[in-house]
């Protein structure tokens, strides 16, 4: 049974203020719920002595029937060995619904500790921009605790209380122990308190919805559709559990020329059908500025594509660039003067190759 002192354990006087006492529990469930300390029994033994002690004395009444004598609200020592040992504290099972909340973490009931939600926004990035990277604001809409009741929900200068139909365990029980079998408390909605009058700010849920202005750094190479993770800020935590995490989701502009496919990049490259045929070297032009030169080997057919390792956008994820893919369009001419129109006839002349010729073999093949 429990013999600690519930003050010292949240490191407060006895005569602390319910905000005191409110605001060590937070700071103390931060340090040592399990999620921050995973695999560390003794963090989890310690957070649920400290989530034990806040719901005993965040509650006014619970809190002075712990004053008057822990002994016998606790039944330890002095009433050790009597039948009705917990006699005089009414709400036993409340404290088993505690310790049934840290157990069950996100079960039912808001007095839970449980982590934040996490928020996804999208941050929409020039497709130059992406390649080099940038840093940036956006604006996240997370809920925060709600600062005019601190987060109960409960108008200024009051408070929750127990629920009276309930008594504080959120469910309705078929009066067979602890473990009967048991139904969502209609008048509290599980949440075990009740509030008078609800603070004006949130209407009673203890949360409002902000737009927090969030720095985030997006790698050089970011790609469209990308996710960063920024931990610890989406959504305030309930009743002292961790924020959720802000995500923010890359959407990158398309560029008119370049494609982008992972780290690659597409460009489509027109080449004259002398350069195709004759090869040539030819200039090709960078999204982020200047050109590579690329060596178009002689009788380039329309649609050949080259592959230029290390032109591509850098890789956001570690070592080096992508690669440049150039796909060639030859390009014939629209029009001929006299002079070339001759020079072509008389190379039609000399130049007997039948292109044709395959096409029709392979027609004639087929049964
Ligand atoms: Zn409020
Ligand atoms: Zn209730």
């Amino acid at each position: 049974m429990e013999t600690k002192d519930l003050y010292k354990i949240l490191g407060v006087s006895r005569g602390a203020s319910q905000e005191e006492i409110r605001r060590a529990y937070r700071r103390l469930a931060r340090r040592y719920h399990p999620d921050a300390n995973p695999d560390d029994p003794e963090a989890e033994e310690r957070f649920k002595e400290i989530q034990h002690a806040y719901e005993v004395l965040s509650n006014p009444e619970s809190r002075r029937r712990y004053d008057q004598g822990p002994a016998t609200f606790f039944g330890g020592e002095r009433s050790a060995g009597n039948g009705g040992g917990f006699g005089g504290f009414s709400n036993l099972s409340d404290i088993f619904d505690t310790f049934g909340d840290v157990f069950g973490r996100g079960g039912r009931g808001r007095r839970s500790a449980s982590r934040g939600d996490d928020v996804t926004v999208s941050v929409n990035l020039g497709f130059r921009e992406a390649l080099s990277g940038v840093t940036t604001r956006v604006s996240a809409p997370v809920e925060e605790e709600c600062s005019t009741c601190g987060g109960t929900g409960a108008a200024p200068g009051t408070f929750p209380r127990t629920c009276p139909e309930c008594g504080g365990r959120g469910t309705s029980s078929q009066d067979q122990g602890f473990f009967a079998f048991s139904s969502t408390c209609r008048r509290c909605g599980g949440s075990g308190t009740v509030i008078d009058r609800p603070c004006p700010t949130c209407r009673g849920s203890g949360r409002v919805r902000r737009a927090r202005q969030v720095t985030v750094r997006i790698p050089s190479g970011a790609k469209d559709g990308m996710k960063i993770r920024i931990p610890g800020r989406g959504g305030a935590g309930r009743n002292g559990g961790p924020r959720g995490d802000l995500y923010v989701v890359t959407r990158v502009a398309s560029h008119p020329v370049f494609e982008r496919r992972g780290d690659d990049f597409v460009v489509e490259l027109p080449v004259s059908f002398t350069e195709a045929a004759l090869g040539a070297q030819v200039e090709v032009p960078r999204p982020e500025g200047g050109t590579l030169r690329l060596k178009i080997p002689a009788g380039t057919q329309d649609g050949k594509q080259f592959r230029v390792r290390g032109a591509g956008a850098p890789r956001p994820r570690g070592e080096g660039r992508g690669d440049m893919i150039v796909k060639i369009r030859v390009v014939v001419p629209e029009r001929l003067n006299r002079r070339e129109r001759e020079i072509l006839e008389a190379f039609a002349d000399v130049h007997d190759e039948d292109v044709r010729e395959e096409l029709f073999r392979r027609v004639g093949e087929v049964r």
